[in-house]
């Protein structure tokens, strides 16, 4: 982890030199452990903070989007989709961007950690090394398995290499072949109404705080249909009607579009699975299309375009 930090920094010294970029973005190690945060470094001096390990799991393009200037960006295979998606939805031009790729082993789940140890024992420091998490503390010393910390997003990830790049700043990866929709196909085998109560029951907690659409890199409509009054395309009570109209609304918005990052569920202070109806439309898509969001920049997503010959046998 450190040698890929290094990297970082001396690339991005470098650009910032050499004056090839005005900003790199990129995290910086938090104030608390377990955390990492976004950091925005516009000279050599500030480079040198810049950070890697596993708690870099923000996507960075959220900090790209509509930027004038020219900007370096460290990517993860995820955040490397959303640049794409990003380009496609003109957001950001592919030569504004330098792609710092960092083929990525996976994110530690800190709520994992937290429960492996007990929820009463306070983690100071972890340290990353053979393939496995170091967790110290008062009284703490326990260690387990990398591969059983990760974020469920990254232990079903088959694309963690960037899939666009300038620079790659560690060995690239052999990919995964993963199960991604197992929950989903138990969740379709059920009847209409057993899918309706596991859907009443996952939103239930939900007190539409909207930081699952405020941290997804794709969430950058002008003005969000939830906070449009005129016309007022949902209501703003915490009634489940409301509650499941917000989240259907948002998951639609995403259907080709989400790159499976876990930004949403990862903010969610309650906990919820939200990435459970992103996965569905991401499984229809892909059945239907073969399409996966943001993997190359060919092409167009397939709701964002038509074809005078569309079957359009769903439409009744
Ligand atoms: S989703 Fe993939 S690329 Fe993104 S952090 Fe997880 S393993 Fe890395
Ligand atoms: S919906 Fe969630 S998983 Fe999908 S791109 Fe947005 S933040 Fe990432
Ligand atoms: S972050 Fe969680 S609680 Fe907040 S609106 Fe999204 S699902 Fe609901």
């Amino acid at each position: 982890m450190e040698k890929i930090a290094e990297q970082i920094r001396s690339e991005a010294s470098r650009l910032l030199e050499k004056g090839e970029v005005e900003l790199v973005v990129g995290f910086r190690k938090g104030s608390i452990p377990m955390v990492s945060r976004p950091w925005l470094a516009r000279t050599p001096q500030e480079a040198k903070e810049l950070h890697w390990d596993g708690f870099c799991n923000l996507n960075l393009a959220n900090y790209l989007t509509k930027r004038k200037e020219k900007v370096a960006v460290v990517a993860k295979g995820c955040d490397s989709r959303s640049l794409v998606l990003h380009m496609q939805e003109h957001q950001i031009t592919r030569d504004q961007v330098v792609i710092l790729g960092v083929p990525c082993q996976g994110m530690l789940d800190r709520r994992k950690l937290q429960e492996a140890v007990g929820l009463d024992r306070e983690i100071l420091e972890v340290e990353e090394a053979d393939g496995l998490v170091h967790l110290r503390g008062r009284d703490l010393q326990e260690s387990l398995p990398r591969q059983e910390a990760l974020q469920q997003c990254c232990s079903i990830c088959e694309h963690r290499n960037p899939v666009l790049k300038d620079l790659v700043l560690a060995e690239e990866l052999k990919e995964q072949k993963a199960e991604r929709f197992r929950d989903i196909l138990e969740m379709e085998r059920k009847s209409a109404q057993e899918r309706w109560e596991a859907f009443r029951q996952v939103l239930s907690t939900c007190i539409r705080c909207y930081a699952c659409r405020n941290a997804c890199p794709h969430c950058y409509c002008p003005e969000c249909f939830v906070d449009c009054s005129r016309p007022q395309w949902v209501g703003k009570s915490q009634d489940p009607q409301d509650v499941f109209t917000f989240h259907l609304f948002r998951a639609f918005h995403m259907a080709g579009r989400c790159t499976d990052c876990g930004s949403c569920e990862r903010a969610c202070p309650m906990g919820i699975p939200v990435r459970l109806l992103t996965r569905k439309l991401e499984k229809e898509i892909k059945e239907r299309w073969g399409y996966e969001a943001g993997v190359s920049l060919e092409g167009v997503p397939p709701l964002a375009t038509y074809q005078p010959d569309d079957p359009q046998d769903f439409i009744l």
